[in-house]
């Protein structure tokens, strides 16, 4: 079975964000970029069900700018099989939609046949979680979302969801998607030998008019800010000044 990971290109997640100064989106301008954390799980769990013999390939794609190739290599030094790059130009601050990128994977889908999809629940640098959900809607099949265990034996995936207030167990019929979140299991780090051989691993690269996918957006962003500076915190010396405080000041007790 082909398992499929989407990895998205995205600010790292240890970068603090700035706005632009004209409001219209996040300075990416030298700034820190690498695979979106929930996507590292889902390579990971997928290389966990290659070395379990449940899959026979990993194939990992990314769609982005030119740059974007860098995260393929990580999900390539991180042990998939294969990479397929679908370049969006060299723009940093141009996001293609969910819309598009569930297109562009679907016409991967149609090409390599997947048993699975497996991707991350959310991208950090929009947070939309909606990629996956569009996408099953395209495959016209079963998806988990925020899935924080699987198990695939006898063509079927089984995916404890988090949910509000407890887990929920669903069973689904492959080829399904199956969104990661983050208790899912801890990604490993590409050691150096495997870093050399990702360069030798097969990597295509491909334009979204090669699919036939238009990824002109549909959004409009209107206005970018920065949340209000929080006020310096305060060190007290007794329970009681707390309480004092919490009771006199901010009335929530
Ligand atoms: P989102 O719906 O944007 O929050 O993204 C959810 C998931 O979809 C991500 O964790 C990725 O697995 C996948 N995804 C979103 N955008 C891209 C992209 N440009 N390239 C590859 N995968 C993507």
């Amino acid at each position: 079975m082909k398992v499929l990971v989407p990895v998205k290109r995205v600010i790292d997640y240890n970068v603090k964000v700035r706005v632009r100064t004209d409001g219209s989106g996040v300075d990416l301008a030298n700034v820190k970029m690498s695979m979106n954390p929930f996507d590292e799980i889902a390579v990971e769990e997928a290389l966990r069900l290659r070395e379990s013999g449940i899959a026979s390939e990993i194939i990992a794609v990314s769609v982005g700018v030119r740059k974007a190739q860098l995260v393929l290599r990580t999900a390539l030094a991180m042990g998939a099989d294969r990479a397929i790059h679908i370049v969006t130009g060299d723009d940093p601050h141009v996001d293609v939609e969910p819309l598009a990128v569930a297109k562009i994977l679907h016409r991967i889908v149609q090409q390599e046949q997947p048993g699975l999809v497996l991707m991350g629940k959310q991208a950090i640098d929009n947070d939309l979680n909606a990629t996956g959900q569009m996408l099953a809607g395209l495959m016209a099949c079963g998806q988990a979302t925020f899935a924080s265990e699987l198990r695939v034996d006898d063509g079927q995936a089984t995916a404890t969801r988090e949910v509000d207030g407890g887990l929920q167990v669903v069973q689904l019929t492959l080829p399904c998607v199956v969104t990661v979140d983050l208790r899912m299991n801890e990604p490993r780090y590409p050691s150096l030998p495997n870093i050399r051989k990702a360069r030798r691993k097969p990597f295509a690269v491909h334009g979204p008019e090669d699919l036939g996918v238009d990824i002109s957006p549909r959004l409009n962003i209107l206005h970018t800010v920065e949340p209000p500076a929080r006020k310096a915190g305060e060190i007290l010396s007794t329970v009681d000044d707390l309480v004092a405080k919490l009771r006199d000041e901010a009335e929530v007790i």
